[in-house]
């Protein structure tokens, strides 16, 4: 990343994509690409808030495009009605990614670290979130996580998010994110909302990761 704001793709318009959007266009960030395959549903209204009862049924990021556009008249703003998978990461500098699908966030960290492409991925459940922090060359996402559940037992489905929450980690992950030069190689942050602690942790790289391992020596 230079000094100019960097072209950043966006994985996931949901609870946390939506303040993390708008937070990337508060610090500056004119190129945003929105990818989501989902449409806006009634019972995520209320923590997705980029959204309005009149956006019921239509996809995520056409709706989140048409409001991010109204904010920021001169920023470049695409929507992608898809999934992770369909996404290029040719021209992008930065990815973050707010999904709540396991499997979306170890496809975001192998497809960033096989690229070359810094990312933060965050997950919010109930009161908590991680956001993790990955630089091209560091340690990364698997090294913290290691694999996907093999089962789902907590989804944000199941489990419900607090709305406020959401915005809180969703913000954080653009203020991470935009940070990823200063903050060193890799970076976990834990948030606990019921406790009002946040916590910095470096990330340790896993020598036995196939992802971040075996890259650095191809
Ligand atoms: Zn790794």
């Amino acid at each position: 990343m230079g000094p100019q704001p960097p072209r950043v793709l966006l994985v996931g318009v949901g609870g946390l994509g939506c303040p993390a959007a708008l937070e990337l266009l508060r610090r500056g960030v004119r190129q945003l690409r929105l990818v989501d395959p989902d449409t806006v549903a009634l019972e995520n209204l209320h923590r997705q808030v980029l959204f309005t009862d009149a956006d019921l049924g239509r996809p995520k990021v056409e709706a989140a495009a048409a409001h991010l556009r109204a904010l920021a008249g001169d920023a470049r703003i695409e929507a992608l009605h898809a999934s992770f998978a369909e996404a290029q990461l040719d021209d992008v500098e930065l990815v973050l990614e707010g999904t709540d699908d396991p499997m979306t966030k170890f496809a975001v960290n192998d497809a960033c670290v096989a690229r070359g492409v810094d990312c933060a991925i965050g997950g919010v459940i109930e009161l908590r979130g991680t956001i993790v922090t990955v630089r091209r060359g560091g340690p990364c996402y698997r090294c913290v996580f290691e694999a996907p559940p093999s089962i789902f037992t907590e989804t944000c489905a199941q489990l419900g998010v607090f709305g406020p929450a959401a915005g809180l980690v969703g913000t954080l992950l653009a203020e991470r994110a935009l940070g990823i030069e200063r903050d060193g190689p890799g970076a976990l942050l834990t948030i606990d909302v019921a406790r009002d602690r946040i916590r910095a942790l470096a990330v340790e790289p896993d020598p036995a990761c196939p992802t971040c391992h075996l890259t650095s020596r191809a």
